[in-house]
C-alpha cells in the first residue's frame, strides 16, 4: 500500500460534510485496513452527526470520520489475525466492543458495556475514506456473489432488518406488511422475501419512495395506507411514527407478530383492542450480532439477492455533501457513497 493521505468526510454539524485530508492507517495487533468498496448513509447518520452535533455523553459524535455501514478488501492484516486475509472481501459490523465480555462472545457488540466500545463513523473514523482501520473481531468475510455494495449495507441496515425479523419469525405461511418503505423497509421487504414469505406488501406515504419500492421486484403490491382492515400475519414497522406504528399493528390478523424497527418518537394504541383480544406478539429489536450479519448475507447471497439493488444513488465520496443532502431529504431509496477500484 503506497498511499499515506487520503481524504475522509466529517461533520461540522451544521448540516453539510467538510472533506479532509487524513492519514492512512495502519492496523494494530489483532486490526486490519481494509480499501473502501462503498460506505453507506443511515439514519443515524443523519441524525447524531449530520444535522446537529450535540456531543454528550459517550456515545456522541466525536468528530472522527463519518460511516458506518461500510465494506471493503482487506489491504493489510496484523501478523496475529487469522479469520480474514489481505485480499478478502469483508463485512463489517458497526459496532467494535471490547471482544471479552459476554455480549461481544454472542457477538452483540452494540451492547458492549467496556469504554472500549466504539462505534464506527462515530467514536471512531468510519468508512466514508478510502482505507478503514477495522478490529477483525469486527470482520466477516463476504459471501460469493456480492459486490462492494452488497457487502456495505449488512453492517447496519440489512442487519437491522433480519434482526427484527428474526424476532417474530417469517416463513411461507406469512403475509407480511412493511410500513414504510425507506431504506430500512426495502430491506425488510428483501429479506422477507428471501426467507419465503407468501406475501410481502408494503405501504409508503412518499410517492417516489413507493415508485422506487415498486420498481424492485420485491412486493407482490405497494401503496397507500388505508382501511383494508387485518390482512397481515407478520407486520414490521420502519417509519418511526405513531400513525405507521398504529398501523402496522391495525393491519395485524389474529394471532399476528410485528417489530418495530423505526428508532424514535413515541405511540398510544388500544392495548386490549390491538394487542391482547388479537393475542399480538409485538417486539423491538435494535441493529443485529456479527454472526447474525454473516446468517443474513448468506441467505440473500444464496438465493442470489443484492442489497445494493435497494441503492437509488450511488454517489462517489468527493460529493459526499450532495449525498448527504439527497440522503436528508428521506424522500428516496438507500444512498450510498461509493469508491473506485484500485
Ligand atoms: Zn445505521
Ligand atoms: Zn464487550
Amino acid at each position: 500500500m503506497t498511499d499515506t493521505r487520503m481524504l475522509g468526510a466529517t461533520f461540522p454539524g451544521d448540516s453539510t460534510v467538510r472533506l479532509d485530508w487524513h492519514d492512512v492507517p495502519h492496523p494494530g495487533p489483532g486490526q486490519l485496513v481494509i480499501r473502501t468498496a462503498a460506505s453507506g448513509i443511515c439514519g443515524s447518520d443523519l441524525r447524531n452527526s449530520y444535522r446537529e452535533r450535540l456531543d454528550r455523553g459517550e456515545r456522541s459524535y466525536t468528530g472522527c470520520i463519518g460511516g458506518h455501514e461500510f465494506a471493503g478488501t482487506v489491504v493489510e492484516a496484523a501478523a496475529d489475525v487469522h479469520a480474514v486475509s489481505v485480499g478478502d472481501p469483508v463485512l463489517v459490523y458497526h459496532v467494535a466492543g471490547c471482544g471479552q465480555c459476554t455480549v461481544c462472545r454472542g457477538g452483540y457488540l452494540i451492547h458492549c458495556e467496556s469504554s472500549r466500545r466504539r462505534a464506527y463513523g462515530n467514536q471512531r473514523d468510519g468508512g466514508h475514506a478510502p482505507f478503514v482501520l477495522v478490529d477483525a473481531l469486527t470482520c466477516v468475510r463476504a459471501p460469493e456473489g456480492f459486490d462492494g455494495v452488497d457487502a456495505a449495507l449488512l453492517g447496519c441496515g440489512f442487519g437491522t432488518a433480519y434482526e427484527g425479523l428474526g424476532r417474530i419469525g417469517v416463513d411461507g405461511r406469512d403475509d407480511v406488511l412493511v410500513v414504510g418503505l425507506g431504506p430500512l423497509g426495502l430491506a425488510v421487504g428483501m429479506i422477507a422475501r428471501a426467507l419465503g414469505a407468501r406475501t410481502v406488501r408494503g405501504v409508503e406515504l412518499s410517492a417516489e419512495r413507493r415508485l422506487w419500492a415498486g420498481s424492485l421486484a420485491l412486493f407482490d403490491e405497494v401503496g397507500v395506507p388505508d382501511e383494508d382492515g387485518p390482512v397481515a400475519t407478520v407486520s414490521v414497522d420502519t417509519s418511526g411514527s405513531p400513525t405507521g406504528r398504529r398501523f402496522a399493528l391495525r393491519s395485524l390478523r389474529t394471532w399476528g407478530r410485528c417489530a418495530f424497527l423505526g428508532e424514535g418518537g413515541e405511540v398510544t394504541f388500544d392495548v386490549s383492542e390491538e394487542l391482547l383480544h388479537k393475542e399480538v406478539t409485538l417486539s423491538g429489536s435494535w441493529v443485529t450480532s456479527v454472526p447474525n450479519m454473516a446468517a443474513c448475507a448468506r441467505l440473500l447471497a444464496e438465493r442470489g439477492m443484492h442489497p445494493g439493488a435497494t441503492v437509488q444513488h450511488r454517489i462517489p465520496l468527493t460529493d459526499a455533501d450532495r449525498a448527504y443532502r439527497v440522503a436528508a431529504e428521506q424522500n428516496t431509496g438507500k444512498v450510498c457513497l461509493v469508491f473506485d477500484e484500485p
